[in-house]
């Protein structure tokens, strides 16, 4: 069928396989460019792999240093004109070009928060891998039922006073403002249950358990700090409650992973198009601004130069890691450079409608989004026929 893009609001109810696989293809030989990462992982849990930065990470670990990884994320395959999530073609797509490279390369689909998951996968390590050497929890979820059955929800909600902000439509670029009224605290209670530390400890102590962590193993999560012009509705917002519980989980992780000789981190990334980011309110005019401003400066980056980066400079690079006060490794610095962010906050004030294209980067926020549900990719014949229904093989 010609499977063409379908946007309401921030979502796009289709995706392209052959798109979602160039995008795959265009990644690997980012990673390719960047040379051998040696020393680096060789087996590699990732938990969340399917999109933005854990399907990077997948990519950088097989690609850059020829490690096995086994993926969990949670996608719908195709069923009867309904496309595959772009995470599936992804992932997919990720499997085939690995094994054709000669690489481990397995799947889990299912919920990564149940016990029941957690058990599949270690049994999978147990029969194919022995033990693995990196646990990359890159989760990003609407949603939780806790181990004892309770479903939470997370919200992107200001705490203590309204946020005043502004949604871009993604077809017509019209700009509507909107105001958030503040969380309550059982909204913040359960943002943190299902973007927080804990699920991250949950696995990290049945692999332990297990005894599947190699010596050495090393566990990353990441966060986002962003700017005072994002910090209203992320960082002091239900989300940042989230993220600084990962700060905490990372603390209360030292004593259990010195089992393994271990460290686990948290990683400060640049704010990016992805699935999750997508959704954030708010977060389309400050990215297009960041686009617009770090392309001029020549400094932008996206999740596969992002976390390529950080293999090689900070987690594999032998050297002194780059870390905060908080101990978390920062890939943001060049997002938080002063010159960056003086030029966002100079511009934030001024968008309109009317110079939404011309003072920011909304073509390339577009572009993104698109993108990454396998559209708008030169070399891929949009008109042609293409099957939606793509194999994979799950474990
Ligand atoms: P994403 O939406 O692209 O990917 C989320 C992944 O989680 C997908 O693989 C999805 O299948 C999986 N997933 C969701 N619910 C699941 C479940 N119940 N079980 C199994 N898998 C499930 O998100 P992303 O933006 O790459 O976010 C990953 C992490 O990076 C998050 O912690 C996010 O906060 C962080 N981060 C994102 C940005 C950004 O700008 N996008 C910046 C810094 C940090």
């Amino acid at each position: 069928m010609i499977i063409e893009p379908r946007i309401k609001g921030f979502l796009c109810t289709t995706a392209h396989p052959v798109g979602c696989e160039m995008d795959v293809k265009r990644q690997i030989e980012h990673v390719q460019s960047q040379g051998k990462l040696e020393p680096g992982p060789h087996k590699v849990l990732v938990i969340g792999a399917s999109g933005g930065y854990g399907l990077a990470s997948r990519i950088s670990a097989a690609f850059g240093a020829g490690a096995a990884t086994l993926g969990v994320f949670f996608e719908r395959p195709a069923s009867g004109k309904r496309t595959a999530s772009p995470g599936w073609y992804k992932s997919a797509a990720f499997t085939r070009l690995a094994e054709e490279a000669g690489l481990y390369a397995k799947n889990v689909n299912g919920d990564a928060f149940s016990d029941d998951i957690k058990q599949t996968v270690i049994d999978a390590i147990k029969t194919d891998l022995g033990k693995v050497d990196m646990v990359i929890y890159s989760l990003a979820a609407p949603a939780r039922t806790m181990p004892d059955g309770e479903q939470v929800r997370s919200t992107l909600k200001p705490i203590g006073s309204p946020f005043e902000g502004s949604s871009v439509d993604l077809n017509s670029g019209e700009i509507r403002p909107m105001t958030l009224e503040p969380a309550n605290q059982q909204e913040v209670v359960d943002t943190v249950k299902v973007m927080g530390g804990d699920d991250w400890e949950r696995w990290i102590a049945a692999l332990l358990e297990a005894d599947v962590l190699a010596d050495g193993c090393i566990t990353t999560n990441y966060t986002y700090l962003g700017s005072e012009v994002t910090w209203p509705i992320y960082y002091h917002g239900t989300i940042g409650k989230a993220k600084e519980d990962l700060d905490r989980a990372a603390a209360a992780l030292v004593k259990p992973m010195a089992g393994v000789n271990g460290k686990a981190y948290v990683c400060v990334m640049k704010g990016l198009m992805t699935q999750a980011a997508s959704a954030i309110p708010g977060m389309a005019i400050y990215l297009s601004l960041l686009f617009r401003v770090m392309k001029d400066q020549g400094t932008h980056e996206g999740c596969i130069e992002q976390t390529t980066r950080l293999f090689h400079e900070q987690l594999f690079s032998g050297g002194v890691l780059r870390v905060d006060d908080e101990g978390r490794i920062r890939m943001d610095e060049l997002e938080l450079d002063d010159s960056v962010q003086s030029r966002v906050k100079e511009l934030w004030p001024q968008v309109t409608a009317g110079n939404l294209e011309s003072i920011s980067d909304f073509a390339g926020y577009r572009e993104a989004f698109l993108n990454m549900h396998g559209f708008g990719f030169e070399g891929v014949d949009y008109a042609a026929d293409a099957d939606p229904d793509i194999d994979m093989k799950l474990i």
